[in-house]
Parts: structure tokens; sequence; C-alpha cells
């Protein structure tokens, strides 16, 4: 894949950018080695400034910024602000909270006295240069939910961001420059996904974290567990949106279309199988497709618009095929389907009703603005179709009834359940997922102690 911005909405290659050579590439990792040494011993109250004058920054550049990443992966530039407005508010979150999150822990006084210690403590230290592989569909969130933790540990990043996001991706390194970082606490590799492995290899990088596809997770995690290095992966999702009868149907149903289709649906945390008891099911079905039938599909920079074009042409590519193989096998079409005759890698929002186990789309990741819909017979019925995924990520329950939330939250796989409302991450709440989903965390105090050496300092 080349390194290049090439706008969704008509095809245009706009910049193409040469991959960086294996000298500049080890400047950049000397550089991050020896920025590593002395960075490690700032102060809490140090990094935080350097920080909240990063957020501060992108406060300014919110609408340049947002304009670059529309340009480059298609998102309507309306979420491209809130995506960089949420940055932003993530930074100052990790300046305000680290140092907190980071203190000395304390064991209880008996054991310290029983390990025969006079005291004893676990500090948290920073590992090092962190390597961290991320992916075009939130170009800035997802770098920032890496990079403000780690920053504020005591680690450095070097981020190898996806290849069709190369201006966000200069943007950040120059971003963290700007703020006052130390040269070396955050760089950008400019490099195809092939030159990760010889990265990851190198003793100077501690560890690494991914965000993206399971193959990518896959590859890296291997070469990582051969180097016997600690990672992070939060891949594919196919968030499971249960509606119960107790629960407000209509708003449901309008919830249910922006949880799909927000960022053009590619987010790994939008709902994707919306499963529906019986009870409620044709009026939730006709509330929900009337919602997508309505959104305004077009130009991303246009501030009305609702859905933009996918980011690549692979991508949509990918999101017909899945759509062609469930309306082969018999799925009802109940809106959209039909890629639109129009330059820019649009699709429109779909909905697709008598789902099977045999189609693909059951139990792989649909990409982009397409629901499925199951009917269920009861709670039962709805947690075996919620469950039956290869994926964990996050999910969304709707119901009034107390006992079935506890139920819900007993029995859901996945790392995050959200009970009458949609999937969103806050600094203050851990993000990730369990089976393939990935594993470790993202975000809060789980997120930050992720690439730290807990440390036991024992005293005689
Ligand atoms: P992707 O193809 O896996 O790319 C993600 C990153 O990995 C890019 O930087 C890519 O570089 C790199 N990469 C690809 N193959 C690699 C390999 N074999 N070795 C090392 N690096 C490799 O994923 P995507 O298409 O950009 O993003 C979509 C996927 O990410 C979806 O599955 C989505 O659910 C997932 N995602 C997950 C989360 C989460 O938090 N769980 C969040 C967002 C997205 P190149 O661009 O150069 O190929």
């Amino acid at each position: 894949m080349p390194i290049a911005t090439v706008n969704p909405a008509n095809g245009e290659t706009l910049k193409t950018y040469e991959a960086m050579g294996e000298e500049e590439l080890e400047r950049r990792l000397q550089l991050a080695e020896a920025t590593f040494r002395t960075y490690r011993t700032t102060a809490f109250a140090e990094r935080a400034r350097l920080l909240n004058r990063a957020a501060d920054l992108l406060d300014e550049d919110q609408p340049e910024i947002a304009r670059v990443m529309t340009t480059e992966m298609g998102k309507p530039v309306k979420q491209a602000r809130a995506e960089a407005a949420k940055c932003a508010k993530a930074m100052r979150w990790y300046a305000d909270h680290a140092e907190e999150l980071l203190a000395d822990e304390e064991p209880a006084e008996a054991d310290v006295k029983d390990s025969g210690a006079s005291r004893a403590l676990v500090r948290y230290r920073p590992m090092g240069p962190v390597l961290a592989v991320m992916p075009w569909n939130f170009p800035l969130w997802q770098v920032v939910r890496f990079a403000a933790p780690a920053l504020m540990a005591g680690n450095v990043g070097l981020l190898k961001h996806a290849s069709n996001v190369p201006q966000t991706a200069l943007y950040l390194e120059d971003l963290f420059h700007r703020a006052g970082f130390p040269e070396g606490c955050f760089q950008t590799l400019l490099i195809g996904s092939g030159a990760v492995d010889d990265i990851l290899r190198d003793e100077r990088i501690k560890a690494a974290t991914l965000t993206g596809s399971e193959p990518a997770g896959r590859a890296v995690a291997s070469t990582a567990s051969e180097m016997i290095k600690k990672t992070v992966l939060e891949l594919g999702g196919s968030d499971p949106y249960v509606v119960m009868p107790s629960a407000d149907v209509d708003r449901a149903a309008r919830v249910a279309v922006t949880a799909r289709v927000q960022n053009n649906g590619q987010s790994c945390i939008a709902a994707k199988r919306f499963i529906v008891h019986t009870d409620v099911y044709d009026r939730f079905a006709e509330r929900f497709t009337e919602g997508m039938n309505a959104l305004t599909v077009g130009d991303p920079l246009a501030e009305d618009t609702e859905v933009g074009p996918l980011a690549s042409e692979q991508g949509r590519g990918d999101l017909e095929e899945l759509v062609d193989d469930a309306r082969r096998s018999g799925a009802q079409v109940l809106c959209g389907g039909e890629r639109p005759d129009r330059p820019g890698w649009y699709y429109p929002p779909t909905v697709l009703a008598g789902v099977t186990r045999e189609m693909r789309i059951h139990r792989e990741e649909a990409f982009g603005p397409v629901a499925t819909l199951y009917r269920a017979a009861d709670l039962d019925e709805a947690v075996l179709i919620a469950n039956d995924s290869p994926f964990g990520l996050s999910s969304n329950v709707w119901t009034r009834d107390g006992a079935e939330v506890d139920r819900f939250v007993r029995d859901l796989e996945a790392g995050g359940v959200y009970v009458n409302g949609m999937t969103a991450s806050h600094p203050a709440f851990p993000f990730g997922g369990v089976k393939r989903s990935g594993y470790g965390r993202e975000l809060s105090g789980h997120g930050i102690r992720e690439f730290c050496n807990i440390t036991t300092v024992w005293h005689g």
C-alpha cells in the first residue's frame, strides 16, 4: 500500500510520501532510546504541563486538522472536529490524573510484616520506547488514546500509522513537538506494514500496541511473543445491540442508527448486530429502517452530511461482498444494499433481516454502514446470539428490567456492557475486548499501567 492521501470522496490522490529508509529509522530509534534515558526522570508536573499545552494547540488546530482527517479517510467533518475535541479532553484527563493513577502502592501492613520487610511498596516505572501500530478510522483518537498515558507514564512513543493517513500521522509528531516535548518523545515513522517486523524485533523497542484488524494483530503479537515483548491488542468487533420489551423502543431505534453509522460505520465499537425480542421486533425494525433510510449521505466536508464514503475502495468491496453473500443466502434487504452510481467509495446505510449462522456477515465484521437484524424469542436466546461471534469488544442492551440487566452483565462476552445507551469510550473507563477482539486495556488507570514496569520495592 503506498503511503498517500487519497480522497475517498472522489478517489483523487492528493499527496504521496516516500517511506523512511533504514538510516532514518536508525536515527529515530537512537533518538527514542536517548530521549527516554532523560525523559523517564521528568516530574509528573512537567509532563502534565506539556500535555496540557498539546491539548491547547490541538484545540486551536481543530478546524484544520479535522479537514485533513476528512480528506484522508472520509469521516463527516463535524465528527472529525468532535474527534479532535475528544483527544484534547483525554490529554487533559491524563495530565490531571496520571500522578495519582501511578502513585506508589502500599501493601497491607500485615503482609509487609509477613514478608519480613520493614517497609514495602509497588512503584510504576516506565518501560521505554513503545511502538504503536494504528489504524485510519479514528486517525487522531486511536493515537492519542495510546500517547497521552504513555507520555504521562514517562515512556516515549514511535507511531506507525496506517498508510492512508500520513498527514494526520505527521501532524501528531509536530503537535507534540510544538507542545514542547523533548525531541524523540513522540516520533512518526513513515513506513509500510512490511517494515514493522524489523522495528519490533529491535532491542530498543520495549513493547507494542496495535489497534487494527485481526491479521495485523496476529502478525505483531507473534513477533512480539518471540521477542518476549508486552503487547496490547485492540482488534475488530461485531458488537451486539439487544432490545428487550421493557425498553423505550423508539429511543433504542434512534440511538441504534447513530450506533451503527458513526464514522461511516467504520468503528470497532459500532453496534453491528441488532438482536431484538420478538415482542418489539417489528416496531424496532420499522423505526430503525426508517432512520437508516433518512440519513444524509454525501460529501464528508459538508456540514449536514451524516454518512460519507468508506475510507478505501477495498473496504467498500469487502463490505459489498458480505452483503451480497447474505442476500444470496436468503437475507432480506430492508434498505440500501446497492452501491450508488457516483464517484467516491460510497455505500448506502443498509439493513439486513433474516441473517443466519451460515452467512459470512454473521461471523465477520461489517466495517461500514450495514446492520444485521435478529429476532430473539427470549433473553436466553438473545444472549446466545449475542455471544455467537468470534469477537467480544463491547455490547449494548436496552431494558428497564433490573434482573435482565444483571443477566446481561453476567453473561455477555465483551469488554463492556452499555445499558440503555450506545458504547462510547471515555478516558476514565477501561476500553478493550475479549476473544478475538484482543487483550489488554486502554484508557483509565488500567490503560496507563499496561506499559509500566510494576516494581516491587522491599526493605529489609
Ligand atoms: P489494518 O489493516 O489491520 O491496519 C491497522 C494498522 O496495522 C495499520 O497501520 C497497518 O499498516 C498495520 N498493519 C497491517 N498489516 C500489518 C502486518 N501484517 N504487520 C504489521 N502491521 C500491519 O486495519 P484497518 O483496516 O486500518 O482498520 C480496521 C480494523 O481495525 C477493523 O477490524 C477495526 O475493527 C479495527 N479497529 C479496532 C479498534 C479497537 O479499539 N478495538 C479501533 C479501531 C479499529 P498499513 O496501513 O500500512 O497497512
